[in-house]
């Protein structure tokens, strides 16, 4: 729990970016590379837009969008029509999500986002030290306006569902070869509070019998106990345990926030994860967006007044 940052974004109605820019420097979960990021204020209208500043001969700019997503195996991974491509996004998009922060420039000379301890937690103090700002255009949100699903063959599935208001997210896992983590349910609306206190601080999870496997795919290189946690069998490998009993499943939600921020806006509606990943959320989205009578597209302030008429007048 980081208790003591502030509400930074009281900024519901409009877009927001960064005040200051911030940098910092990390390792690539898979690459094991070290990167130099640094998180840039943006104008009204640019979204999440990622620079390789180590491409100097063709364009360098990944905008990160569902319809860029590349690689989902292990990370989201994002590509422009260059084949420039920056891995390992979800973590800090999640963060962007959790703070409602529409336009930020996402520069790194490498090609994967720091792994950091496995969580947003070093996002959420990046961003807090760097401040966030209002701007001069209002916030618009996609509004889900009936079921939409994706399910693989394994019974894995993901689910949009229309709500009234805000994000609400049912996750539940299930692994069924290991008790440390075993079956696990997460029910959360998303706020900034709740991904300040819990979400943004879950840590990726591995297995240590796949590490070797990964490692000679050319994965997880700089992966360690120090930005992952760890699983053999029926054991928790890290010597300083859970940061909750619940982790692994509130890790799976936070991959999905930033996942489902690909969109570009905040989403309202209901999500369910059940046994899911990158992959199937992705799906998911490109699902939703090709059908034209699932969504609408609002603006926060108006759909939110118009909400709470329709609310006065039920209660009178
Ligand atoms: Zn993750």
């Amino acid at each position: 729990m980081i208790a003591e940052i502030k509400t930074l974004s009281p900024y519901k109605h409009c877009e927001t970016t960064l005040q200051n820019a911030i940098p910092c420097t990390g390792i690539g979960l898979h690459g094991g590379q070290k990167v130099q990021m640094c998180l840039k204020p943006a104008p009204v209208g640019t979204g999440i837009v990622f620079r390789r500043t180590d491409v100097k001969d063709k364009d360098n700019l990944i905008p990160a969008s569902y319809a860029a997503v590349v690689d989902t195996r292990m990370c989201s991974c994002i590509g422009n029509h260059e084949g420039v491509t920056v891995s390992t996004i979800e973590h800090l998009m999640a963060a962007f999500a959790g703070f409602g922060l529409t336009n930020v420039f996402v520069e790194l000379d490498g090609p994967e986002v720091p792994v950091m301890d496995g969580s947003a937690k070093d996002f959420i103090t990046l961003i807090a030290c760097a401040g966030i700002v209002p701007q001069d255009a209002p916030k618009k949100a996609i509004k889900i306006l009936k079921e939409v699903s994706f399910e693989d063959d394994k019974g894995c599935s993901v689910c949009l569902y229309p709500a009234a208001e805000g994000l609400s997210i049912d996750f539940m896992i299930d692994f069924q070869q290991s008790r440390a983590i075993g079956r696990q349910e997460y029910s959360v609306k998303l706020s900034e509070q709740a991904f300040k206190d819990h979400i943004g601080y879950a840590r990726t999870f591995g297995f240590a019998q796949e590490v070797e496997l990964l490692r000679s795919m050319g994965l997880a290189k700089g992966g360690s106990l120090d930005n992952a946690v760890v699983v053999d069998g029926d054991v928790v490998l890290n010597t300083e345990g859970l940061r909750s009993d619940n982790e692994f499943v509130v890790h799976k939600t936070l991959d999905a926030v930033g996942d489902l921020y690909q969109l570009g806006m905040p989403i309202i509606g209901h999500f369910c994860g059940c046994k899911s990943g990158h992959y199937h959320t992705n799906m998911l989205l490109r699902k939703l967006m090709s059908d034209r009578t699932a969504y609408e597209i609002v603006d926060l302030d108006d759909y939110e007044e118009d909400l709470l008429q329709k609310n006065k007048r039920k209660s009178a």
